[in-house]
């Protein structure tokens, strides 16, 4: 994939998740950005690799993480300038949640106060529950009129 309508230096953007019996082998990402003056050595290097870069999970098994960055720079020698732990983490919180049925508007959220007295919302992302009362809606239900002016 390259950013084509984008003001960004010319990239090469290689995802990919390898999955064997319904387990994850192997998975990475890569993005490779061009700087200014780069090389013309430099870009036929990294198109040397775009087979490695098509099969990135396939590269990351072989090679891990500290063979695949040289396998896929060959001539590039690469420097490691920083590592960092990767982590899952979910930036929802209640007030998003709120910002959210107010979008859904007075019909939606007046429904949801006569039928459930209330409403559970799960985040897609983390499965968090945000749980709501028939008085935290009305709340709600008087923001979403206020923001559609009536
Ligand atoms: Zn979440």
């Amino acid at each position: 994939m390259y950013f084509t309508a984008s003001e960004q230096p010319p990239s090469v953007v290689s995802l990919g998740v390898l999955v064997s019996d319904e387990k994850v082998e192997s998975a990475g990402g890569l993005i490779v950005q061009l700087m200014p003056g780069a090389s013309e050595a430099a870009i036929q290097s990294i198109e040397g690799s775009a087979g490695m870069f098509m099969d990135i999970s396939g590269t990351m098994k072989e090679y891990h993480l500290d063979g695949a960055v040289p396998q896929l720079l060959m001539q590039l020698q690469p420097e490691i300038l920083e590592r960092r732990e990767t982590k899952y983490a979910c930036d929802c919180s209640r007030g998003r949640i709120e910002r959210a049925l107010i979008t859904l508007g007075k019909e939606e959220l007046s429904d949801m106060i006569a039928t459930q007295h209330g409403a559970q919302v799960d985040c897609h992302f983390c499965n968090k529950r945000y749980s709501f009362s028939e008085e935290e809606l009305k709340t709600l239900l008087a923001a979403a009129t206020v923001q559609e002016g009536q």
